[in-house]
């Protein structure tokens, strides 16, 4: 077959994931392909340590489409397990959109809802499966998911898993499926619980690094802008919403409340259209406002750091930090949201005085500096309340007690 993707040809593909990455319009491979693709086809256990935006997801995916060649009655042969229901439902997309041009069977494991019509998806055949650890156990335990012609088992957003205390629910898997098989283990950062982690099921893993771990997205221009309280950073916000290039926003906030609250107030200026996401809104209140932003007829999704983790949406203008993460790790992931795969993007983080010692970390951690970016004039700066800056001070004071106690 006459292919532009002379970079896809080199990696023994079949013509069916040739189509299907053409049709995807992926010119060539990235960077975490062009290094994870030819061990994973070779067999080998790797470990890849790639944020999303960079093509990872593929860099597993396309391997074991490979691996499985066509759909077989013989059960499910590979498994994909992911925090969250958005990450699974997110994989589960882009494995059908590149085994597009195969027969191969795809089933698709979350809580939330019933486990009734996935069961059926899996009893149709299912070939792959792509699942929260907590669903998958559920399913098997009723004894409805083959486990024993499982030869690939693949582990994404890692560092979240740990974050989220999947382990006990990993080793039950561990435990139940196949010992021999490749293990597949992909994490934005390689932390201490990671390293645990693969240390406990992947032998002699190969260890790809794409992007410096840590290091934030290149694509992004990132800037940091000093804000003296919240009611200044609203202001602030809502001089960012005039400007139209704004035009497809994520908005982080540490809490659910201030999620709820800053999305009600978009609305009520009409800035949006606009929701939030955030853990303790229904699945699929989540997964629809995902797709309708990631469709272009949302402006702006409000989200807490983990309801966002991983969540793949082109084309993303801006990150919006109202508040600095203080897990620094997740600033990473924030603004990853933006400048995915080919293209560029801006975020910009608001950040009070009780802040300036978490940027500072975070900065270490990135191995960079966020540029300062200055107040513009229009916006109003508010008084601080007595309240908001005694918080503010205690803040401070914690902070200066940990680093001199
Ligand atoms: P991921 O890092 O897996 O979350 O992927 C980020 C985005 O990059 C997804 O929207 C993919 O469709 C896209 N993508 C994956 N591989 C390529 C490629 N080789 N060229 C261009 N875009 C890609």
């Amino acid at each position: 077959m006459e292919t532009t993707n002379t970079g896809w040809t080199s990696f023994n593909l079949n013509k069916q994931l040739l189509q299907a990455v053409e049709q995807s319009g992926f010119e060539k491979p990235t960077e975490i392909q062009q290094k994870c693709i030819p061990p994973i086809n070779s067999g080998q256990h790797v470990i890849g340590i790639a944020q999303t935006g960079t093509g990872k997801t593929a860099a597993y995916v396309i391997p074991t489409l490979l691996k499985l060649r066509f759909h077989q009655d013989a059960g499910v042969r590979a498994i994909i397990l992911a925090p969250t229901k958005e990450l699974v439902v997110q994989i589960a997309d882009h494995t059908r959109q590149l085994a597009a041009f195969t027969d191969i069977k795809i089933a698709c494991l979350y809580g939330g809802i019933g486990p009734k019509s996935q069961i059926e998806e899996i009893k149709s055949g299912a070939d792959l499966v792509v699942a929260t650890p907590g669903r998958m156990m559920e399913i098997y335990l009723k004894g409805e998911l083959p486990t024993k012609k499982i030869q690939t088992l693949i582990i994404d957003e890692a560092d979240r898993m740990m974050d989220m205390n999947f382990m006990p629910q990993l080793r039950k898997i561990f435990e139940v499926i196949p010992h021999k098989r490749q293990n597949l283990l992909f994490s934005a950062t390689f932390s201490e619980r990671v390293e645990k982690l693969s240390g406990e099921f992947l032998d002699f893993p190969l260890k790809i690094e794409a992007t410096p771990q840590a290091t934030a997205a290149r694509q992004v221009s990132q800037y940091q802008i000093a804000v003296p309280n919240f009611k200044t950073k609203i202001n602030l916000l809502v001089h960012l919403l005039h400007d139209p290039e704004f035009s497809r926003v994520i908005l982080f906030t540490r809490t659910r409340q201030a999620a709820d609250d800053i999305s009600k107030y978009i609305d009520r200026i009409d800035a949006g259209p606009v929701r939030a996401i955030h853990s303790n809104k229904g699945q699929n209140a989540r997964i629809n406002a995902i797709r309708e932003f990631a469709e272009g007829n949302l402006r702006i999704i409000v989200a807490t750091d983990v309801a966002s983790r991983g969540i793949d949406i082109e084309k993303v203008t801006h990150v919006i930090n109202f508040d600095v993460p203080i897990i620094y790790d997740d600033y990473v992931h924030r603004i990853g949201r933006t400048g995915r795969a080919a293209e560029k993007g801006i975020s910009i983080t608001m950040v009070t005085p009780a802040d300036n010692y978490h940027i500072q970390k975070i900065e270490s951690l990135i191995k960079e500096k966020i540029k300062p970016m200055k107040m513009p004039s229009a916006v109003e700066i508010e008084p601080t309340s007595f309240a908001e800056s005694q918080e503010m001070a205690r803040a401070i004071d914690i902070q200066k007690h940990r680093e001199n106690p």
